[in-house]
């Protein structure tokens, strides 16, 4: 496991007393930390303004209540949560998570996150995240509808194009996007579009924003293989997940002439030889609201499924985890070296255990974090602020090739950070560092505040 720099540890230290029990904003505090020893050994001035501790204290954290009402006529009372984390760079900007497993430390971790993923993208935006501990699965869309308006009859008020931008993440789509801005917009009576991100196409979304997760994630892996004069042609790859980002990962993996083998959800796995039908998981998936399971089923005898045991047995050259948090543990991490796994890719945020990290790492397996390969989502979601702020709409080409241009460029600033700071090939540290200078500079020059 890495050590952290001397003069980091008390930093760690005091977000582990002044943050306890919230295991997952640790670790992602601990991840960022560990690549900037030689950051501050360079750079006093950032100890003297105290920058790094600064960092990991969000700005406002809002946590509320979120009453509503079921098809039963029961009142239902779940817990609401805004983290602006850091706004040196422009607007908070990050999702909203609805999941059980969503609390403080989740919502802590994945704005952390956010606030170097942003200041990869090269575009103007700070870092924030937000959701609920609001179960949507097995709920109807009336009640979804409910409790997205019960949310954002608290959350409008902390909100806007200029102050904070949410989109969506886990449990949180087009569908739920449409209910948060209609309430939105009701409560305030403003149409104002740039204040929510991952909009319907017809009322203000952009092209390409429901791919670009996915998508983004791919073109980063094709620029890896580039590097190495390779490419996806008649490459094995296995994504987990099976929702937004998962899906579209699949779709441009396809389009790129590799062949994903099996995806995922949290209930277990299927594997397919011949290759995803997209087509069945999309219809399944995104219209039926569907499981792996019912998509396998209906697969019949060419699908293979599995409720036990590790996606990540399947053997691939290429692992993309687009689930969750900490999916894909030290002995995943072996399995896949034993396979002969060449690239791992975090669709997700976190997906991948310190200790898998490790392992991958010592076993020369080249890793991508998500801060840098998942960003393509949030880099469209500022090209559909963008969109919104000059009242125009491009075409998907065009978006498409925005996304691919942006993916090339937190690429290369990877590589090259890595290099100069002397971690050659080292993605970890190339956007860790990368992502903090630009914040840490824009937090110097705004002084302290
Ligand atoms: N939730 C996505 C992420 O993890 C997208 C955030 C956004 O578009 O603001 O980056």
């Amino acid at each position: 496991m890495p050590v952290l720099d001397e003069q980091l540890i008390p930093v760690f230290d005091e977000v582990v007393s002044r943050n306890p029990g919230e295991i997952e904003f640790h670790q992602a505090v601990r991840e960022v930390l560990e690549s900037l020893g030689p950051v501050v050994a360079k750079h006093p001035e950032y100890a003297d303004a105290e920058v790094i501790r600064r960092l990991c204290e969000p700005e406002r954290q809002i946590i509320f209540r979120v009453p509503w009402v079921d098809d039963a006529g029961r009142v239902q009372l779940n817990r609401g949560f805004r983290v602006e984390f850091n706004s040196a760079l422009g607007p908070y900007k990050g999702g909203l998570r609805f999941h059980p497993s969503v609390y403080l430390g989740i919502v802590k971790f994945l704005g952390f996150e956010q606030i170097f993923k942003n200041s990869l993208t090269g575009m103007p935006i700070g870092g924030g995240k937000g959701g609920s501990d609001f179960d949507p699965k097995g709920r109807s869309s009336a009640e979804v509808m409910r409790f997205c308006q019960s949310f954002m009859t608290e959350l409008f008020r902390h909100i806007g194009e200029y102050t904070d931008v949410p989109a969506g993440d886990i449990g949180v789509g087009g569908r739920e996007i449409g209910y948060l801005f209609g309430q939105y917009k009701r409560v305030t009576n403003r149409y104002e579009s740039g204040v929510l991100t991952g909009k319907g196409l017809t009322w203000g979304g952009s092209q390409v924003r429901t791919e670009a997760t996915g998508y983004g994630t791919v073109f980063f892996v094709k620029e890896m293989l580039t590097a190495s004069r390779d490419s996806f042609d008649g490459k094995q790859v296995v994504v987990s997940g099976s929702g937004n980002v998962a899906i579209y990962a699949i779709e441009k993996v396809h389009q790129l002439g590799g062949r994903v083998v099996a995806c995922s959800d949290s209930d277990g796995y299927v594997v397919e030889e011949s290759g995803i039908d997209l087509d069945l998981l999309k219809e399944v998936k995104e219209l039926q609201r569907g499981r792996v399971s019912d998509y396998a089923a209906r697969r019949g005898s060419s699908a293979k499924y599995s409720s036990k045991g590790s996606i990540w047995s399947v053997p691939c050259q290429i692992a993309l985890p687009c689930a969750t948090q900490n999916e894909l543990n030290g002995a995943d991490a072996k399995r896949l070296v034993a396979n002969g796994c060449q690239i791992v890719a975090e669709g997700a945020n976190m997906p991948t255990t310190p200790e898998a990290t490790a392992l991958l790492h010592a076993a020369g397996v080249r890793f991508a974090p998500g801060k840098a390969a998942n960003a393509g989502g949030v880099a469209t979601s500022a090209l559909e602020m963008q969109q919104n702020a000059s009242r125009d709409s491009w075409t998907f080409e065009h978006t498409e090739e925005r996304l691919a241009k942006t993916m090339r460029s937190i690429h290369h600033r990877c590589l090259e950070t890595a290099d100069k700071y002397g971690s050659t090939g080292d993605y970890v540290v190339g956007a860790n560092i990368a992502g903090f200078t630009q914040v840490a500079d824009a937090m110097l020059a705004l002084g302290i505040i």
